[in-house]
């Protein structure tokens, strides 16, 4: 795969922009590259749709190839379908929250079970119980009840002869007398999908009213992965998913279908055998997998700061024209918004040091920042370019357009000016406030 999406770039880059075809040719690769990542049929039809949609709209900067950007716009959309933030386990509920685990026998529900009550208890604090639903496999309840020993943290006691409904019932009962915030309940999984787990776990589900009903599938499962969890969504309704098994060398392409089918988040990944061995959903490192390789990710990161600078470069040359006008104010604002501060643009002028100052003076937070924008977003292209023309009746009209006032726009009008201002002087020869320093 990683020598499919090289050739894709290597094919790419000697071109000078995306065009049509160019896409289409790519997407011809990425499509088949995430066949071979096990993603589904459906599911990569859709995705691929997606990806080409953006990317013949994108226009290349200059300093990134066509196939850099190409991969951006992948790797971007494929981490915006599995889920951009972290989703973790929803706890809001009266005590005791049951979390109910599904799955196919082998997929990591009782690892995963012991592991999240680990977590719960260790680094949140709560009092859990676990229960093992799982009355087909004589081992099967003796391997949660040690894996509670081990991490004291008690599990049911086990009675036999019962069914795991009326145990999912006794373990919410000892979970409420003993005043236990949460009850994990390890089902039992069959080796593929059948009607009688299904029918099983809608009837624990009913009994027990689970809080999260967590899917757990091996990260390694194939197209399966599909029809299982658009199965356990529709006949138990699930929350959420568990992918387990990240730490082996399977694609990850389980995890996009998955997500995508359900619509469902991905809350957990296991990442080996061990009981810590726990994290919450990293997008960006199952998107790295699908694609088949680590350099991806720093390729991405590589394009991202090309364009960025790019565009900053930009900027920097028309204000030394002295050509700063409030476009470029927009971008600039932009710009310190993404990267959190003023540091990274302005660090590029010489003779910056008074403007930051200014600027933290001023008190320029993201809210700000985006109220500014807001207000150039709602001027004419010609009072952008030549803030002059605006008298009170434009401002006015602006002022309304951002939702803001009048006040604001003068005080973003007057930063412009001096910002304009400190922009000629320096493009003008005069010696910056630092130059004394930089010769000294
Ligand atoms: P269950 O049948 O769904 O309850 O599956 P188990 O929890 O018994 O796990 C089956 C096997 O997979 C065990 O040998 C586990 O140690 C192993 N396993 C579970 N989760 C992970 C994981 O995230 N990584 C690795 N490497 N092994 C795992
Ligand atoms: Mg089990």
């Amino acid at each position: 795969l990683s020598e499919k999406l090289g050739g894709i770039l290597d094919r790419l880059t000697r071109r000078g922009a995306l065009t049509e075809a160019d896409v289409d040719a790519a997407m011809r690769e990425v499509r088949r590259a995430l066949l071979e990542a096990d993603v589904s049929l459906d599911v990569v039809r859709s995705f691929t749709e997606r990806v080409r949609e953006q990317a013949i709209g994108a226009t290349v900067v200059k300093s990134v190839t066509p196939g850099q950007m190409v991969v951006k716009i992948v790797h971007d959309e494929l981490v915006a379908t599995l889920g951009s933030d972290g989703q973790s386990i929803d706890l809001h509920a009266v005590p005791p929250v049951a979390i109910m685990m599904v799955g196919l026998q082998g997929s990591g529900k009782t690892t995963t079970t012991a592991k999240l009550a680990r977590r719960m208890v260790q680094r949140d604090k709560r009092k859990v119980l676990m229960a093992s639903l799982d009355i087909y496999r004589p081992a099967a309840m003796e391997q949660l009840a040690v894996l509670g020993r081990d991490l004291d943290i008690p599990t049911l006691p086990i009675v036999d002869g019962q069914k795991p409904a009326q145990i999912a019932k006794r373990a919410l009962e000892a979970g409420k007398l003993g005043g236990y915030d949460v009850v994990l309940l390890d089902t039992a999984g069959r080796t593929t999908l059948d009607e009688e787990m299904m029918s099983e776990a809608a009837e624990i589900k009913a009994t027990a009213n689970p809080h999260e009903v967590l899917l757990v599938a091996d990260s390694l499962t194939g197209q399966d992965a599909v029809n299982l969890a658009r199965a356990f969504d529709q006949r138990v309704g699930l929350t959420g998913i568990a992918l387990t098994r990240v730490d082996g060398d399977g694609r990850g392409g389980a995890a996009l279908s998955m997500r995508a089918v359900t619509g469902k988040p991905i809350k957990l990944m296991g990442t080996g055998e061990k009981t810590d061995a726990l994290e919450d959903f990293h997008p960006s490192r199952i998107a790295g997998r699908i694609l088949g390789m680590g350099d991806v990710v720093s390729l991405v990161e590589k394009a991202a700061a090309n364009i960025d600078a790019e565009k900053a470069a930009r900027t920097a040359e028309r204000m030394r024209k002295g050509q700063f006008d409030l476009s470029d104010m927009r971008e600039q604002l932009l710009q310190m918004a993404s990267m959190g501060g003023i540091s990274g643009l302005m660090g590029m002028m010489p003779g910056v040091a008074k403007m930051k100052n200014q600027i933290a003076n001023a008190g320029i937070d993201d809210k700000i920042i985006k109220r500014q924008v807001a207000l150039i977003d709602s001027m004419t292209r010609q009072e952008r370019k030549s803030p002059d023309i605006l008298k009170a009746s434009r401002k006015k009209r602006i002022a309304a357009g951002a939702g803001g006032k009048v006040e604001d726009l003068n005080k973003l009008l007057k930063m412009h000016r001096n910002m304009a201002d400190m922009m000629k002087a320096m493009g003008s020869g005069k010696r910056g406030p630092l130059a004394g320093i930089a010769q000294a």
